[in-house]
């Protein structure tokens, strides 16, 4: 006979080998997928290695929740690639007293990642019921630093503004002006710039001196930015 006392020590080992199995297989995505491909921004891998990605995901996705792929969440969209979501947080050089705008919520990963490392977040999500669910998982994971609104992000987050930088993560046609205009001087943006199914430019934008330069970073997929600019 198995007595109540052991039963319960049995589960909690299997439950800490499990997390335990997370966190090995988190830490090597991040070496192999994420630092190896010249990820080198030390608080970038320190989110990278602390957000917990296997509880972003569906419950039939968790197996494969730190392979390096996009996964699909459910209302026809996906969780950003590990690495992208490394790479676009590097590229607006992330520092603790900034405030960030996120659009394109989906599951909440990516913001997650910058709340890690940054004083505030601020998403915006268009589909309600990811916007929604996103917001409660964020809330029981206890990031009291992100806000989640429901909307078309595509007029940025007005009383908010302007924010140190902006990260988009659905491809839109072109830059939605609202966007640059919530930008802060010395801010950057970083946003998929393209065709909803062909190849999709990442870009950086920069705002000095209230002039903006455009840089081309790489070729990258992403779901479509929709709603055009709808209120
Ligand atoms: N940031 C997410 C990526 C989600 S995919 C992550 O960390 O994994 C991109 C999301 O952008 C989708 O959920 C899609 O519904 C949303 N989206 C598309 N167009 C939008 C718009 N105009 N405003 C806000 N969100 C939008």
């Amino acid at each position: 006979m198995v007595s109540p006392l052991s039963a319960l020590l049995l589960f909690l080992l299997l439950l800490l080998q499990t997390q335990n199995s997370f966190q090995e297989k988190r830490e090597r995505m991040v070496k192999q997928s994420i630092e190896a491909r010249g990820i080198s921004d030390k608080a970038v891998l320190k989110a990278m290695r602390t957000v917990e990605r296997h509880l972003f995901v569906p419950p039939d996705q968790v197996a494969y929740a730190y392979e390096d792929n996009p996964l699909p969440i459910g209302s026809g969209q996906t969780i950003s690639q590990p690495y992208m979501v490394a790479y676009m947080t590097e590229v607006i050089r992330p520092k603790p007293h900034m405030k960030v705008l996120e659009i394109g919520t989906g599951n909440g990963y990516q913001a997650a990642v910058l709340a890690e490392i940054v004083q505030q977040v601020y998403t915006i999500e268009i589909i309600p019921e990811l916007g929604e669910s996103a917001a409660r998982r964020l809330k029981q994971l206890g990031y009291e630093n992100v806000e989640v609104k429901v909307g078309n992000g595509y007029h940025g987050w007005e009383e908010h503004a302007p924010f140190e930088a902006i990260v988009v993560t659905a491809a839109a046609e072109a830059v939605p002006p609202p966007l640059v205009a919530q930008l802060k001087e010395g801010g950057r943006m970083v946003i998929p710039v393209g065709p909803q199914n062909g190849t999709q430019t990442l870009l950086l934008l920069e705002k000095r001196k209230g002039k903006v330069t455009t840089q081309k970073l790489l070729p990258v997929l992403f779901v479509p930015f929709t709603g055009g600019d709808k209120k």
